[in-house]
This record gives C-alpha cells, structure tokens and sequence, in this order.
C-alpha cells in the first residue's frame, strides 16, 4: 500500500462518514414539527460537524514523519494530483513510496 492508497482510503471514508451524517439528520429532521430555533442549531451543528470531518483531510500525519501533510493530504485524499507525485513538506517523501511497515491504521 502506497502512502496515495492510504490518502486515498482516509478521504473515501471521510466522505462515506458525511454521507451517512448527512442523511442520517434527514431521517431525524424531516418526522415531526420542531421549533424553527432548534432546527437551525441542529444544521449549524451538523454543517460544523461535516466541515470538520474535511478539515481533518488536512491534518493526517504523514505516515513516515508524523507531521501533517497539510492540504496535500487534502487534495491526494481527494484524489486530485494524480498527474504529480507529490512529497511531503517535512520529510519530502513521495505520496507513491510505499507506507512504512510500522502500521496502517
Ligand atoms: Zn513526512
């Protein structure tokens, strides 16, 4: 598994997560009436809830130096730079070297 692979399998499941999110406030909101108040706080909540799941596509450590990989991680995640190879601005390691055999979690 390459360090893009990793990227790649953290920003699908980042979106799988806003997905399920997503529908699952539809689900809740849409049965019964509630205040207008409360329905706004609760979109407030969730739209911060789903901005911070994407923001955390910019903090994922680089698997080889712990740092954050900064809005590379975002954009590999995302599965744009396919045409570049990418490194890492801390240990300037390739986005297509294999992870380290450390772990994958
Ligand atoms: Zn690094």
């Amino acid at each position: 598994m390459t360090i893009r692979q990793y990227l790649r399998y953290r920003g699908n499941r980042s979106a799988l997560a806003a997905i399920v999110i997503l529908l699952l406030t539809g689900a809740v909101m849409s049965p019964g009436p509630r205040s207008y108040v409360v329905r706004t706080i609760i979109g407030v909540l969730i739209a911060a809830l789903v901005g911070a799941i994407f923001w955390g596509l910019f903090e994922i450590p680089c698997p080889n130096c712990r740092r954050s990989l900064g809005r590379i991680g975002f954009w590999v995640a995302n599965g744009r730079m396919l045409d570049s190879s990418p490194r890492c601005p801390h240990c300037d390691m390739s986005v297509d070297q294999e992870l380290p055999a450390t772990k994958n979690t």
